[in-house]
Order: C-alpha cells, then structure tokens, then sequence
C-alpha cells in the first residue's frame, strides 16, 4: 500500500522500524497491533484521498462551464468507494485476534485462559461447568464487566465468584450463547495487544458443533485443543476439528496435554506417555487434518499443567516466589513448555491475524485505489484534450479577431470616405435646390395672403407671418426635391455597410443582422431660420413719386451712386435719408471716406450725361416748342406733372405698399438667402422608428417645430447638420 502513498507519512523512518522490531521482539502480539494502526492509517489517507477526488468530481461536474470531463457513473462510482472504505475502515478498527479454546469439559480450558492472562479471571472447578461462550477482551476502563449478547447493558463483576454467580443465572445459560467478559487492560498486558481470548462449553456435551463453529469459530484465527494428557484425544474432540477443518482452510491449531503435572508421579512412564501423545497428535494434526508439516507439529504440541503456571504467576504477582515454596517434580520444564507454548502461540496468532484479517482489506484498498486513480487518470486525460482543444480555439478565435480587426479599420476608412462622398453629393443637391427655390421665391410670397397695413404693428405680424409661410414653404419644396434622392442614397449606403459587416459575424448570427444592427432611418428636414436671415430686412413703403428728384437721380445714377450723392447732399442740406438702402447687399459706405469732390463729380458727370445725352435734346426742343406755343405748354406740362402727381399718389394704396413690401422682401432675400444657405441648409435627424423612414416631413419653424415635438414626446438624439 505505501507504494500507492509514496509521500506518505505513513512510511516510517529507520528509526522508528528498529523499535518497531524491537517490539515485536518484546511480545509477538506488537506485530499484529503495529500492523493494524499503519493499515488504519493507510485507510484514513486513503479515505481522505477519495474524498479530495470526490469533491472535485462533483464539483468538476457541476460545472456547467466546462465541457464534460466527468461522467455521472464516474462521480457516483468514487462517492461508493469512499462509503466502502469508511466501512472497511470500521472493521479494521474492530479488528483483533482471536483464540478460541476448545475440549471436553474440565480439561482446564478456563485454567489455561487464566494461566495465560496470570489472574483467575474466569471461574473454573469440577463444579463449574457452563454451556455458554465466554469471550474475555480487553477494556479501557478500571472495572471489569460483562456484556451478553443482544444487550447493551453492562453488568458489573469484581471478583471471578461473581462471575461465576452472574454465569450461572438463567438467563445467561441459554445454549450457545456468548457472554463478553470485559476485563481492564491495565490487569492483563495481553489483552492491551488486541487478543480476544474464548472459553468454550465442553465438546462432549453438545450435538450443536456446526452452529458453533458457524457463530463462533470463522473469525478464529488460532484453535487450542485442550486435552487431557491422562487419557487419549476422545473420538469427539477429533470431530469438532475435522469439521473446523472443512469449514476453514488450514486453520492454526495447538494441542496441549494440559495436567501434564499428574506424570510427575509417574515419572517411569512419562517418556513413553509423552511419546505416544506426542505420536497420536501429531498424527491427527498432520495425517487426519494436514494442517501442519510434521516437521512443524513439534510446535503446536505442548505438555503443559495450566493449574500449575496460574498459582505460580498469581504468587509471582502477589510477590511471592513462584512454586509457592513446594515445587513439583518437573515443574520448572512444564513451565518453560507453557511459556514456549506461549510465544509459539503468539507469534502464530499474529503472523496469521495480520494475514487473515488484514490482507483481504489491503488487497481491496488496492484495488480501490487502483480503481480511483484509473478514473482520475481518464479525466486527466479529458481535461488535457479538453486543454488542447481550448488553446486551439483560442488560437483560432485570435487569428479570426485579428483579421476582423483589420478588416473592420478598413471598413472603416471606406465608409468614412464614402460618408463625406456622399454628404459633399448631399450639400451639393441641396445647394442647387436651395438656389432654384430662391429663384422662386417670388411665386412663394406671391402666394401668402394676409391683410396688410402699413402701421408699424401690423407689418410686423405680417413679416412674421411671411417668414413661416416661407420656411414651410422652401421646406416642402425642398423635401419635394431631395427627400427621395438623399433618402434612397443613404439607404444605399447604409446597406452597403451592412453587407460589408456581414461576412464578419459568424455564420450563425448572420441571418439575424438586421436584430443586431438595426436599420437607421433619418428624417429629413430644412430649416431655413427665415426670420432670423431677414431680420435686419426694412422695407420701404413711403410714397416715392416716379418724377420726383430721388427717383430721377437714382434712375440716373443708379442706385449705388444716389445713395452716395444723397448721403452726400444730406449732410450738405440737413435732410433725412431714405429708410431702405435700395440695395442691402452692398458694403455700407465708410463714414467721412467720400470728399465733397468726389460727390460734386458723381453729380457733374450724371448731370453732364444727363445733359450730354437726352437732357440736351430736350432742351433745344424746349426752345423750339416754347418759341411756338409759349407759356401754354409751360402750363400744360406742370398741369400733367401735377396730373401724374395726383394720380400715383391716389394710387399708393395699401395693396400697392403691400405689392412693394413683398418685392422689396423678394429682392432682399434673393440677395441675402444663398450667402446663408451654406450654413442653415438641412437637417438629418436619425429617427428612432421604422416609421420616420417615410415620414420626411418638412422642418416646421422653430415655434412649430417645438410644439411638434411637444406633442410627438420627441427626445431622440440631437439634429445633426
Ligand atoms: P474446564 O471445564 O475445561 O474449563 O476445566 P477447568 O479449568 O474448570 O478445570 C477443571 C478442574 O481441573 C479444575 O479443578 C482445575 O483446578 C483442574 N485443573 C486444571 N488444570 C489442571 C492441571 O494442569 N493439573 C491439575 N492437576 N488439575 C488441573
């Protein structure tokens, strides 16, 4: 077994195996007692082998982690060696040797019982005669007591009278029954060595041998017959051993020709007495049993007197000599043979008590073990595979991620160069778009309807008004041109990313893409911020007569130089300038950076090329017509002019101030709109359903929008440009 343990403490150092030896030399018996606690020893470690491999059995196969490495049967099977090895375990702790006493009644079995535990410890006498067995072990306490079978009450004897009383009660004669008597160790070295030593009932007064040899004998490990060396061996003495000897294989037996002391008074004849017992038994031990060699049956027959050995060892241990002061004839060589009968009897015991009771449990502890380490070794072996298998997939699994890794940075570099592609292609419909509607714009606020009064308040509600109208307006338009187009390309483009993504999920997640990337649907929308493009926008619906000096100049001049002449004649003169800058869009004239000359210029050459080109024509048909019709024609031209007066001024309605507002506000945002466009053109707003795929509604303005989103409990992410 230790070669299963090599670590093992178990394995005893030189040491402690030359005490060991020194033990067994001291008392056979320590032979048997050193081998049953390093059997136990092994047993414990073997247990607690099996259940460390147990424990991770279970545990192993519990988890659901692993691939199975265990089986359930293996789990189960080393759970039902350690339940086997506990129960071995116990037996091995129960274990001890064994004498069984047998021969006909009063041929000093319990004097030699006694004799060999130095103490009358068990009744004997003509007188007594008992049909029960008596069982006499060691116990660990101070009192002796006996135990009868099927009962755990333990009754108290002192003295061997009574026990011999408690034996003769009628309760504890039943026929073949056993009566434990336990007797303090510290009385009787012997029976600390693990040796259980067992009276019989006398052959010769039971028909029940098969029973007994049943009930009592198989566990035996050495049988003493105990004869009468005053007469033969009886015929039913030599039966019950044959029947042993069928029942057990070469069981260990000893034969002593016990009141060996009754030859002492014939000492003629005591040789030759000798020499026929000795013929007779060694015949019977070798011919009729052949359990021993007859070379060996020197050692299993004795002539002894047990009466003889228990007074001189009672007096020895009372501490008186040992013949009592009158020694028999012969009594120094009957007491040498009983102890060499002794040390034979020992050495015997537990040579065979070791083998009989140990070596079966050491062979099954093998094989346990044996079977332990087999399903260990498998599971090794299928957590190595399992090991390897492993290591390949990660291997496998980081090669693949590798190359997902680049294959993703290149996807990646793709589809950004494709998303600023496609949002330059975006920017650039948009843009053109933006510039057509423009174009348009004038249908659009032809379009708007609302009443229209110059007064200050109500033109700004109706600009107000003008610049929602407008944004729904170009919004609509716009969605009307690049929704579908945008949308569709997007969509492209998304699908495009998608497929490129798909060869890189595992083939089982592919069909479910569309779960794992969800489609991303973008809402389009325009916002314009109309009214903040035209915020700074004034128009003017002063009445302008078409022949008065500021409409001559700046149809004349142009409207770039009126502005500067007027701003020029202004400063000269005191008067307040025009609301409106005719044309917003043009820089703002430095303070102070037109000289008077300058003006003087600008006015000289309009006035030269007036009068270079019509104004000169004019007058000398003037000097003409005047010659022929005089101051009448004077008359009728300042009644025409004051005519015409009169009628542009009956004829600056409030519709015509409104038809002059929208196309001050046409020309305005003409100008000013396409410059903002790059900045204020659309938005895409990734949409959170599948629903807003097809809901590319215009971009309401702001205040709408706001209230749209109010009312939709629109949160989704921020607008992006
Ligand atoms: P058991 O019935 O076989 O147990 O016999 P016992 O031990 O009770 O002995 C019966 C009687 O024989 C007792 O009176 C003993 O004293 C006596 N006896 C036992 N051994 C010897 C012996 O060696 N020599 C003599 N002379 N008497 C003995």
């Amino acid at each position: 077994m230790s070669l299963l343990f090599p670590c093992s403490k178990s394995i005893v150092s030189g040491k402690k195996d030359k005490r060991h030896m020194a033990e067994v030399n001291a008392s056979p018996l320590k032979h048997f007692v050193t081998a049953k606690k390093k059997i136990n020893g092994i047993f414990e470690q073997l247990a607690a082998y099996i259940q460390e491999s147990s424990a991770f059995l279970e545990e192993t196969h519990r988890n659901v982690e692993l691939d199975p490495i265990t089986t359930e049967e293996q789990v189960l099977e080393v759970k039902g060696y350690l339940s086997k090895v506990g129960g071995i375990s116990q037996v091995l702790a129960r274990r001890h040797m064994k004498v069984a006493f047998f021969g006909r009644t009063s041929n000093g079995k319990s004097t030699v019982i006694n004799a060999m535990l130095w103490d009358k410890v068990l009744p004997s006498g003509i007188g007594h005669t008992t049909n029960c067995f008596l069982r006499v072990e060691g116990t660990e306490g101070q009192d002796a007591f006996l135990l009868t079978e099927g009962s755990e009450e333990k009754k108290s004897v002192k003295t061997v009278n009574q026990l011999a009383h408690a034996l003769h009660q009628d309760e504890l004669l039943t026929a073949g029954g056993m009566v434990s008597v336990m007797w303090p160790n510290s009385k009787c070295p012997l029976l600390k060595d693990d040796l259980v030593l067992m009276d019989s009932p006398g052959i010769d007064v039971t028909t029940e041998l098969d029973s007994w040899i049943d009930k009592f004998c198989l566990d035996a490990d050495v049988f003493v017959l105990v004869a009468n060396s005053e007469s033969t061996l009886m015929q039913t003495e030599k039966q019950f051993f044959h029947k042993v000897n069928t029942r057990l294989s070469r069981p260990n037996i000893f034969i002593l020709n016990n009141r060996w002391d009754a030859s002492a008074s014939e000492p003629e004849y005591m040789e030759e007495v000798r020499r026929q017992h000795m013929e007779r038994c060694t015949s019977f031990l070798v011919d009729e049993l052949g359990v021993v060699d007859r070379a060996q049956a020197g050692d299993r027959i004795f002539f002894v007197s047990a009466k003889e050995v228990l007074s001189a060892r009672i007096q020895k241990a009372q501490g008186m000599p040992e013949g009592g002061g009158a020694l028999a004839e012969g009594f120094q060589v009957r007491m040498f043979e009983f102890q060499n009968f002794e040390r034979r009897f020992e050495e015997c015991i537990s040579q065979s008590a070791v083998k009989t009771k140990f070596e079966q449990h050491t062979v099954r502890a093998k094989q346990i073990a044996e079977e332990v380490r087999h399903i260990m070794d498998s599971v090794h072996v299928a957590a190595q595979e399992q090991r390897i298998y492993c290591l390949e997939m990660r291997e496998d699994r980081q090669e693949r991620l590798g190359f997902i890794d680049k294959q993703l940075d290149l996807l990646t570099q793709n589809y950004k160069l494709k998303i600023k592609q496609i949002t330059e292609e975006v920017e650039r419909q948009v843009s053109n778009a933006m510039a057509e509607e423009i174009r348009r714009l004038s249908v659009l606020v032809d379009d708007f309807q609302l009443d229209f009064h110059p007064s200050p308040v109500v033109i700004k509600v109706y600009k107000n008004e003008l610049h929602r109208h407008i944004e729904e307006g170009l919004g609509r338009n716009m969605s009307d041109r690049c929704s579908s187009s945008i949308t569709t390309s997007l969509q492209t483009m998304q699908q495009e990313m998608i497929d490129g993504l798909k060869p890189l999920l595992p083939a089982s997640l592919r069909g479910q893409i569309d779960k794992l990337i969800p489609r991303q649907c973008f809402a389009m929308s325009y916002d314009l911020n109309c009214d903040k493009l035209c915020a700074d926008f004034q128009e003017d619906i002063q009445f302008h007569f078409s022949l008065g000096w500021t409409m001559l100049v700046n149809r004349f001049l142009g409207p770039k130089n009126t502005r500067r002449a007027l701003m020029g004649y202004n400063d000269q003169v005191q008067r307040p300038l025009p609301l409106t800058p005719a044309n917003p869009s043009l820089p703002p004239l430095p303070q102070g950076s037109l000289t008077q000359e300058e003006l003087m210029v600008s006015m000289v050459t309009g006035l030269a090329s007036l009068t270079s080109r019509t104004s000169m024509g004019i007058l000398v048909v003037g000097g003409v017509v005047w010659k022929a019709v005089g101051w009448r024609l004077i008359a009728l031209s300042f009644g025409l002019y004051g005519l015409l007066y009169v009628y542009e001024r009956l004829t600056w309605t409030t519709r015509a101030k409104e038809r002059a507002f929208k196309r001050q506000f046409v020309d305005y945002a003409g100008e000013k709109t396409p410059a903002h466009c790059e900045l204020h053109r659309f938005k895409l707003q990734p949409s959170s359903s599948a629903g807003a795929c097809r809901d590319l509604r215009p971009a309401l303005p702001a205040g709408r929008r706001d209230e749209r989103r109010s009312r939709e409990g629109d949160h989704g992410p921020e607008s992006k440009d």
